[in-house]
């Protein structure tokens, strides 16, 4: 049997056809109901004339229509081009035309994003809209579904090796790169991250991470493929995700640190009465450790934190505690989370120098990430020079630069980037930003390079303070001087009312440092 994602559905449709599989808004589908919806939209795709490996373009939130969207392309053999709702016409012009989009299905909300440069597409064919108005004039697409049936889908033959997305990177650190993922990429990944999150049908899925960022794209397929139950939230605020949480009795969330903040700064504020059965939240990107004391404690959720990238699937890291660690007080246990983990089921990672050996397992000797996996992906789309860069000699070269301990535990120290040199040594910049995160005042923080004649780089922070709190750089400075080798300490601080970030809830340093660097020339 080939390792092809439309299983996971035909499976949850065999076991679980009259459970409830999707609420979104006010409306709710049993698996069975699911996979109408699917068929009908392989329908309408035929009758647009896709055809196997063809391109379609979502641009939605987190909706059942999206969700939807992951099998009825699949049943085609086509490949699902997700976009991020937060971006700018011009990146939607560059993703769809360098995609060769056919097919761009866009929710209302965000149509107007699509309207300025809907001249200048070049392949697309067809917009078909999602939560249409009456005053704009394209294909809407609940009229459009429903003239199609729900009758079952002549599948295209589909191999494993076929490639079933073109993932965009975040953008993070530069232009987008599609990351070209296959059903054998995800299908895998998908079986190994259940196994660690010990999915099941008893599981309610709230959907914060968005499910066109590589994090929560995985989530279509895991908690599907177990009978668990899906919840969309078209806008994932504090108090939306409060209100999911009861009154869908939600038991898992993924979601990005950024938002994990704002979540808890609204249950300090609100202290919102929660009769919750949440038994797991699960981050990626860095999450300071502060964070993970705070959820634990204050929301008395599991924290789990994972590591990866869109070039692996994402998965390759996971901070689960494994057994033989149970012994450990709270504060040491804590102090693990805080660490990215320990390879998953499948994915070989290690941590080499420049010479591609193994650094010595001392919790100390910082080298690059890299991993060895079936989620690697194929490659760049259009990109031959970049993947060779990338994928060498079968390995997969993050970018990030982290150290391993005696027990195998990887942290991720930074991206190669953003590290900071100073006077010889290498400064984390997410240590640092750490630090900032305990001090009471600061709601957010994120550490750049600042040049510095004797030292050559120092660190520099911008900071969002909380609501009425003042305090000053000097304070800042003083603080990371207690906390932090005098070093790794900030020189110097930047207030800003926010920081810039990327859909997911990443914080764009670059911006941070064209920022720095206009107003210090
Ligand atoms: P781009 O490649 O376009 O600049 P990006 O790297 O942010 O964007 P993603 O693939 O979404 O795109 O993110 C992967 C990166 O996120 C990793 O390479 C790493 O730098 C960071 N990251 C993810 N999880 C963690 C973690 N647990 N700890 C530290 N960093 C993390
Ligand atoms: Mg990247």
């Amino acid at each position: 049997v080939p390792l092809v994602l439309t299983q996971f559905l035909d499976r949850a449709v065999s076991l679980y056809g009259d459970k409830k599989a999707v609420y979104c808004d006010t409306r709710a589908f049993t698996y069975r109901e699911l996979q109408e919806r699917v068929n009908q939209l392989s329908h309408g795709l035929k009758a647009l004339g896709i055809t196997k490996g063809e391109r379609v373009a979502y641009l939605a939130p987190n909706t059942v229509e999206m969700l939807e969207g992951f099998y009825g392309v699949f049943q085609l053999g086509a490949i699902m081009v997700p976009l991020n709702i937060r971006l700018k016409p011009e990146d939607y012009l560059f993703i769809l035309n360098h995609s060769e989009s056919k097919v761009l299905f866009v929710d209302q909300d965000i149509y107007h994003l699509i309207e300025p440069i809907k001249q200048r597409l070049e392949t697309v064919e067809h917009i078909i809209v999602q939560y249409k108005d009456d005053k704009t004039n394209e294909t809407d697409y609940d009229k459009w579904l429903a003239s199609f049936p729900k009758t079952s889908f002549d599948r295209e033959d589909l191999d494993e090796n076929d490639v079933c997305s073109l993932l965009y990177t975040s953008g993070t650190t530069g232009n987008p790169k599609g990351v070209m993922l296959t059903h054998r990429n995800n299908y895998l990944h998908a079986l190994h991250t259940m196994h660690h999150l010990r999915v099941t049908d008893q599981d309610v899925y709230l959907h914060v991470l968005p499910m066109f960022h590589v994090n929560g794209w995985g989530s279509p397929f895991y908690y599907t493929a177990n009978g668990a139950t899906h919840i969309c939230l078209k806008k994932a605020t504090p108090e939306a995700i409060f209100n999911a949480i009861q009154e869908y009795k939600v038991t898992v969330l993924h979601m990005a640190p950024t938002v994990l903040n704002s979540l808890l700064q609204y249950y300090e504020k609100n202290v919102p009465e929660i009769d919750h059965d949440v038994r797991v939240v699960i981050a990626g990107s860095a999450p300071p450790p502060a964070f993970v004391t705070r959820v634990e404690k204050e929301l008395g959720w599991e924290f789990i934190q994972v590591y990866g990238m869109t070039e692996s699937t994402p998965l390759s890291l996971i901070s689960t505690i494994r057994s033989e660690l149970t012994h450990l007080s709270p504060g040491e246990k804590a102090r693990l989370k805080a660490k990215a983990g320990y390879p998953m089921i499948g994915c070989d990672v290690r941590v080499v120098n420049e010479h591609g050996e193994e650094v010595a397992h001392n919790g100390k000797e910082i080298g690059e990430v890299v991993t060895r996996s079936h989620g690697v992906m194929l490659g760049y789309w259009k990109n031959p020079e970049e993947t060779m860069k990338t994928i060498r000699d079968g390995w997969l070269h993050t970018g990030d630069m982290g150290t391993v301990d005696e027990n195998g535990y990887i942290d991720i120290v930074d991206r190669k980037k953003d590290i900071i040199i100073s006077g010889g040594e290498n400064i984390s910049s997410i240590e640092v930003e750490g630090v900032l995160y305990e001090h009471p005042s600061v709601l957010e923080a994120a550490v750049i390079a600042a040049p510095h004649e004797k030292w050559g780089e120092t660190p520099h922070a911008f900071v969002v303070l909380r609501e009425g709190h003042q305090v000053s750089e000097a304070d800042i400075i003083a603080f990371s001087r207690e906390k932090l080798a005098h070093f790794k300490a900030v020189t110097g601080v930047t207030f800003v009312n926010e920081l810039p970030k990327t859909a997911s809830g990443k914080i764009q340093k670059v911006h941070l440092r064209n920022e720095y660097w206009s107003s210090h020339g």
